[in-house]
């Protein structure tokens, strides 16, 4: 059966009026201004609404026309609109915008997509955004979110945003084409969420047919009905550096109840607000004592029982390497293992730390489920490497690091990614050398272990590994 737009917008229309306008809308509302709606567009990229709008209030109030943006250098506009994603880029394609404005389009802003795309840093999703907010002439803007929900719907088959763009021109009713963004960007940011949506208290329910969708179920208390949890565990090397390309996006986006960081490399004080204060969160901190070095962190929806910062080991406490959480069934260790060392110098420390946490995890798992998550440094298997010759005996894939690794299995602990992928050339760090990313040259040294009585709690295990900003990229699983 075909679905009915006609419905489905109507619907939508009543149920986002209690949502949060999102911030180009808002912009355009209170300004009715070209150069600030394209501006604000161009800072929205990759950023949430609450950091876009921050960061444009405080460059408006230095610059609410060309000519006084002209005026601004570039190490000046990255100042003034950080932390938005990509801020580098944004800041560059701002400080040349008046330029082409002025020589190309008499320092008016343009009203139509083929213009508007000459400019530094438009693409078709933001030119059509500027052209249907701030002229309100007819333009469909084809975001994530509104190529997402039109596939979910079924009312196109599309692979990439500009062929649902495409498909819209031809089939949606063009009195929608200006609002649909707007609807859809609240809509997918609210209930028919990335992960997860929302399907047991969305308004759709009845008449969407939930193509390629794996819903939540609520309980009403914070954590699914089912008891499901999802779990992500990432080594961001340098939380202030990963700010900067977009952490609280990526945190969102995976929609962790439970979002586990190692080598945060800060402490509390020298974070800002947005992220010592994340809405829907409680979190936790063990920063390293020396400045700018190692350290964890625990994001979590769920206030633990109890928090225990530390191994009971002087040094690695020190250094931050673990934090335990405790829940009403399980323990949730996150812990960023010391790293061998060149020349192996630091092996010795190593492997102190790793006897401490096995001999931690065989207490804990004696009273309930462990779940062990972090960057371990270890490669375990030849499989967890691409280069496994290559490296016997560097740090990382030496003998005794692998033993350790081995005797843990062999006592039953899970590898849970194991369990589910048997494949090589699935990786989580790779070097900032030689390229090495982009060829798939990296290892497996971040894990989700759990204790052997808990295997059946974990229905499934991913490496997100299309996910930028560190060295390493996060894992996850799903633990009932
Ligand atoms: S029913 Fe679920 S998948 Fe369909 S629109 Fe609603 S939240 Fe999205």
């Amino acid at each position: 059966m075909a679905f009915d737009i006609d419905t489905a917008v109507a619907l939508l229309e009543q149920e986002v009026r209690n949502y949060q306008v999102p911030v180009v809308d808002l912009i355009a509302a209170q300004t009715r201004d070209p150069f600030k709606v394209l501006v604000a567009t161009i800072l929205s990229a990759r950023t949430r609404d609450e950091v876009t709008a921050a960061a444009a209030r405080r460059l408006f109030a230095r610059a609410a026309t060309p000519a006084a943006l002209a005026a601004l250098d570039e190490k000046t506009l990255q100042k003034i609109i950080y932390p938005v994603g990509f801020f580098r880029n944004k800041a560059r394609y701002l400080a040349a915008l008046p330029g082409v404005l002025e020589r190309e389009f008499q320092g008016r802003v343009p009203d139509t997509v083929e213009a508007l795309t000459r400019l530094p840093g438009v693409g078709r999703k933001t030119a059509n955004l500027v052209v249907a907010v701030a002229f309100n002439k007819p333009a469909i803007c084809v975001d994530t979110h509104v190529h997402r929900i039109m596939n979910i719907w079924g009312y196109v088959h599309t692979r990439t945003p500009l062929q649902t763009e495409m498909a819209l021109r031809e089939k949606l009713p063009r009195r929608y084409w200006i609002r649909i963004n707007s609807l859809l960007v609240a809509f997918g940011q609210g209930t028919c969420r990335p992960q997860r949506p929302r399907c047991d208290r969305c308004v759709l329910a009845a008449i969407c047919p939930r193509i390629g969708v794996t819903p939540a179920k609520s309980s009403g208390s914070g954590r699914p009905a089912d008891g499901r949890l999802r779990m992500v565990s990432w080594n961001v090397n340098g939380l202030r550096a990963v700010l900067k390309k977009g952490f609280l996006d990526t945190l969102h986006e995976l929609d962790a109840d439970i979002f586990a960081i190692q080598e945060i490399k800060a402490m509390p004080e020298q974070l800002p607000d947005e992220v010592k204060h994340v809405p829907g969160y409680h979190v936790y901190w063990n920063p390293a004592r020396r400045k700018g070095y190692s350290g964890t962190a625990v994001f979590c929806r769920q206030r633990p029982l109890d928090v225990v910062q530390g191994l009971g080991l002087e040094e690695p406490d020190r250094e931050g390497r673990v934090q335990l959480l405790e829940y009403k069934d399980f323990f949730l260790v996150n812990s960023y293992f010391p790293n061998a060392g060149p020349g192996l110098k630091r092996l010795e420390f190593k492997l102190a730390f790793d006897r401490a946490m096995r001999g931690l995890l065989d207490r804990l798992s004696a009273k309930k489920s462990v779940v062990l998550c972090g960057d371990l440094n270890v490669a375990h298997r030849e499989i967890d490497l691409a280069n496994p010759v290559g490296n016997e005996n560097n740090p990382g894939f030496s003998a005794p690091e692998r033993a350790w690794m081995d005797e843990l299995v062999g006592a039953g602990y899970v590898d849970t990614f194991r369990c589910f992928n048997q494949e090589p050339e699935h990786y989580t760090w790779w070097s900032y050398r030689f390229n090495a990313r982009a060829r798939n040259i990296g290892w497996r040294i971040d894990y989700f272990i759990v204790d052997p009585g808990s295997r059946d709690r974990v229905l499934a295990a991913a490496i997100h590994d299309d996910v930028q900003g560190s060295d390493h990229c996060p894992v996850s699983i799903e633990f009932r």
